[in-house]
């Protein structure tokens, strides 16, 4: 399918942006957007010719690439049949949605709430773990980024919460495992484990545990730095969960739907949650998508008594098309496996081989198409490349690596002062290796620093 730019002036598109679109996360003076002419696959381009490799996979979640033909057929159908209905009745796009994405999460998560992103999904799994557990507390962890809605920035841990954060009403933040900056000065993986869960539970049992509702994690902490935890770690909070009552919800925004290179992470753990919330990949998000998998005792709390939630758009025709057709894509065409091979084969072994290489490469976490590229000033003490939450000129470094990695005609998700290597599910073997090509060259960028 050809999708070539239609020629056109880039000025004038970013002089219609700047004129009235107001973006995220941004001063809105300070930002240049590129103007972007169109996508296939792998790659999009701008309209002054410039390809980039996106290693992005946008913000993680073009997981099939880009203008899948057959998502983007099953789209236009459902949009000559049905474009719209309300939440209210049965459909059918909606209801095979629902069963393929339930018959691929853990367990007994089997019925599905709709919502059109990942923040109104937190939000939705946090009412219902306080509803069905009658108490108000939420645990969160600290290296976590879970929406930017309220209760999900709250949740947040990640610095982006700090100017929205209103102190946080029901909300307590501990410390999950991360070896490399390791809270709890683990010196294996199995003491990091150990005391990461000790640390939890004594969080539980000085805060109350009749007082706590939900654990919510990151299966794999995407946003926050890519940090796969030590394999005894969620069956151990798992098994808190159980010990005092609390409704254990695993946010797979990011994680879910192959990235890791299963179809959840937490297939990797053998863990199942009680909530389970979900976006992004569940249709690349060509149309916006999210939701909570619920786990059978969870939904018979609302057998008879009401669900007191509810979105205009949840179950939308047109994002339940995309997802049918997603999920159909990535079984038919093992989408899935691929993330996992890439992973092991080449993505892995590539970056651990550019850590050997590159001086400003502190650490190489991940799996499947999920990998955080940690950059510091010395290794010895790991002192981060730019300081926590740098702006401005602190984060000159880390603007420099950005500019690097992109004139190399690669698109990273740069957060602080890692490279978030997070290519689709589907990239090749020969795209992966051109990636890493660049990312090798925009390293010595890095290593001026270190
Ligand atoms: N949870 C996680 C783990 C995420 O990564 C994100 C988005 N990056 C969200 C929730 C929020 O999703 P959305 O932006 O679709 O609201």
């Amino acid at each position: 399918m050809s999708t070539q730019p239609v020629p056109t002036d880039a000025a004038a598109v970013k002089a219609a942006d700047r004129a009235h679109v107001f973006h995220s996360w941004s001063a809105q003076g300070l930002i240049d957007p590129p103007a972007v002419a169109g996508a296939e696959g792998s790659y999009f381009w701008d309209y002054d010719g410039n390809r980039y490799l996106d290693f992005s996979s946008q913000l993680v979640n073009t997981n099939i690439g880009h203008q899948h033909p057959k998502v983007v057929a099953a789209i236009q159908e459902q949009a000559a049949r049905l474009c719209t209905i309300a939440p209210g009745f049965a459909v059918d796009v909606r209801s095979e949605a629902a069963r393929l994405i339930a018959g691929r999460t853990p367990g007994d998560l089997d019925k599905i709430f709709f919502t059109n992103g990942g923040a109104e999904a937190v939000e939705n799994a946090v009412r219902m773990a306080r509803l069905h557990t009658g108490r108000p507390k939420v645990l969160s962890a600290y290296r976590s980024y879970h929406g930017a809605t309220a209760a999900a920035i709250n949740l947040t841990g990640d610095p982006r919460r700090w100017p929205s954060d209103t102190a946080s009403a029901g909300v307590v933040r501990f410390w999950g495992p991360f070896r490399y900056r390791s809270p709890f000065h683990a010196e294996s993986e199995e003491q990091e484990c150990e005391r990461a869960l000790r640390h939890l539970e004594d969080t539980i049992a000085f805060e109350g545990p009749g007082t706590i509702a939900a654990i919510i994690l990151e299966t794999v902490p995407g946003t926050a730095g890519i940090m796969v935890p030590p394999p005894g770690y969620l069956p151990g909070v798992r098994a808190l969960c159980d010990r005092y009552g609390i409704v254990l919800i695993l946010d797979e925004v990011m994680a879910g739907f192959g990235r890791t290179g299963r179809w959840f992470a937490a297939d990797h753990f053998g863990v199942v949650p009680d909530l389970l919330t979900f976006a992004k990949g569940v249709n690349s998000g060509y149309v916006p998508l999210g939701g909570v998998a619920i786990s059978a005792e969870i939904a018979a709390t609302f057998e008879e008594r009401p669900y007191p939630g509810g979105l205009t758009y949840s179950g939308h025709p047109l994002a339940c098309a995309s997802a049918v057709a997603t999920i159909n894509a990535m079984d038919g065409e093992g989408i899935v496996e691929n993330a996992a091979r890439i992973g092991e084969d080449v993505l892995g072994p590539g970056l651990r081989e550019l850590a050997e290489r590159h001086p400003s490469v502190g650490d190489v976490r991940g799996l499947g198409v999920f990998w955080a590229v940690e950059l510091v000033r010395d290794r010895r003490t790991r002192e981060p490349l730019v300081p926590y939450a740098a702006t401005g000129e602190a984060n000159a470094p880390m603007a420099a690596v950005t500019a690097a990695i992109k004139a190399a005609g690669l698109w990273p998700f740069v957060n602080m002062n890692r490279v978030h290597v997070v290519p689709p599910c589907t990239i090749t073997d020969e795209e992966t290796k051109q990636g890493l090509a660049a990312l090798d060259e925009a390293l010595t960028v890095a290593d001026r620093y270190a």
